[in-house]
């Protein structure tokens, strides 16, 4: 593999990267994944005997006083428990510097986590907005000496798992592999057969690590997180720092994990860990309805039916010159109800100047659609301009709905038209 496409793929799977992609709604598209927390993720380390920090995860400060406390009066580590990296070079809405703090006494765990619960920690991969801190994680503090990145990851070219390590790991992964690619050690993993020890081996000696003892203990560490990797089938096993401590011992000091949302009926365990608080509201209440959901930052709202059209869709707009709210697609068995619901959605976005209803009835009635529509549009008191295109099963009586409904609605045949129209009026 070459060193660039090693850095893409490591720049592609970090979440920074991935936030950004869902402006670009193809990418978007492709697969959500469910992500668990840090204090959850070390637990599932462990069960396949890989170390870590000892840790306690704390929902309140006095929860995270005894936390500290249980540790005897050693020095630890408060973490707060968003989903997202780049925790401790973030900061806080309430002005509180950084996720992450090094702290002596029980006491400092309480008062720092009375600061971080409930309230939202924004990091450069989390948007303005941040995220909000429910829990905070108690960790023993240990002592790095040296920080590694190691990460699991499928490689969509080689069509393989890859091992993707550096012995540059901590806060600036990202900058390492923009800069200096040649810190990265890429190695596709036989998906059968896994990661041999030799190889693991190999690239712990590639790595430098103090000692013999060391290498062996880190390689160990690669051979278990791509059977993790394997057993849950995860998307993502992302170890920064991996961390070789002042007293010898490797150990994963952080973890992110991604698990394929395709696999949720055979991971029931791992999926039940699920934090929804961590998700956008309005593509948890839509996948609720049946509806996929996804949030762009544009301001024309797009209900369609079919993920094909959907994008189409997206497409045209943005062809246009406009800037989709969002992608939707409403599915083929939706009900004037859910109709309805999709509207609510699309219409809790504040910067929606525009809807573009866009159906291709086939198994999926027009007249449903419209008459979803007119319920939507009455009851939701919709005040922006409606674009409406809609084609094939019950076309004609979809049409009359609307007609008669004396609800300014701007109907139309074709799709570029529609489209140039929906653009128009959001201006
Ligand atoms: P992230 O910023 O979200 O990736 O959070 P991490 O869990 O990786 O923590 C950020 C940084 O804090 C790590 O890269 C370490 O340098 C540091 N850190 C974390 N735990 C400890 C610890 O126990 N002792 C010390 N000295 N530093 C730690
Ligand atoms: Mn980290």
């Amino acid at each position: 593999m070459s060193m660039f496409r090693a850095v893409n793929l490591l720049r592609s799977h970090t979440a920074m990267a991935r936030s950004s992609m869902r402006s670009t709604p193809s990418v978007a598209m492709q697969k959500r994944f469910l992500s668990i927390h840090e204090y959850l993720s070390v637990n599932l380390l462990n069960k396949f005997g890989i170390d870590t920090p000892k840790s306690l995860p704390a929902s309140t400060p006095e929860e995270a006083y005894e936390a500290a406390k249980s540790f005897g009066g050693k020095p630890v580590v408060i973490k707060a428990q968003v989903l997202a990296g780049g925790r401790g070079k973030g900061h806080f809405d309430n002005g509180l510097q950084g996720g992450v703090h090094l702290i002596n006494t029980p006491e400092e765990a309480r008062d720092l986590a009375s600061k971080m619960i409930g309230a939202h920690l924004i990091t450069k991969q989390t948007g303005a907005a941040g995220r909000l801190c429910n829990k905070v994680m108690i960790a023993e503090a240990r002592t790095p000496a040296h920080e590694y990145y190691v990460a699991v990851l499928n490689d969509r070219v080689s069509q393989l798992p890859v091992l993707i390590a550096s012995n540059q790991g901590g806060t600036s992964i990202e900058e390492v592999a923009k800069e200096n690619p040649d810190a990265i050690i890429t190695t596709p993993i036989d998906f059968k057969n896994g990661l041999g020890q030799d190889k693991a081996l190999e690239i712990a000696k590639k790595l430098g690590f103090s000692g013999a003892e060391q290498e062996k203990a880190a390689a160990d560490i690669f051979v278990k997180l791509y059977k993790l990797f394997e057993a849950k089938d995860a998307t993502q096993v992302e170890i920064n720092p991996l961390a070789e401590t002042k007293d010898g011992a490797v150990l994963c000091m952080d973890a992110k994990l991604g698990f394929d949302d395709n696999a949720d009926f055979r991971q029931e365990d791992v999926f039940q860990l699920r934090d929804v608080t961590q998700e956008d509201p309005a593509e948890v209440d839509a996948a609720k309805y049946g509806l996929n959901f996804i949030k762009l930052d544009g301001n024309i709202g797009c209900l369609v039916n079919g993920a094909g059209l959907a994008m189409a869709t997206l497409d045209v707009l943005t062809f246009n010159g406009g800037k989709p709210a969002n992608f939707l697609d409403v599915g083929g068995s939706a009900t004037a109800a859910a109709v309805k619901k999709a509207f609510e959605i699309v219409l809790s976005s504040q910067e929606i100047r525009s809807i573009f209803v866009n159906i291709f009835g086939g198994i999926m009635r027009c007249d449903v659609i419209a008459e979803g529509i007119v319920q939507a549009t009455k009851e939701l008191n919709l005040s922006v301009p409606l674009v409406v295109r809609l084609q094939g099963t019950k076309e004609a009586e979809a049409k009359e709905i609307l007609r008669n409904s004396g609800l300014k609605i701007l109907a139309f045949d074709g799709l570029d038209e529609a489209a140039s129209k929906a653009v128009e009026v959001a201006k």
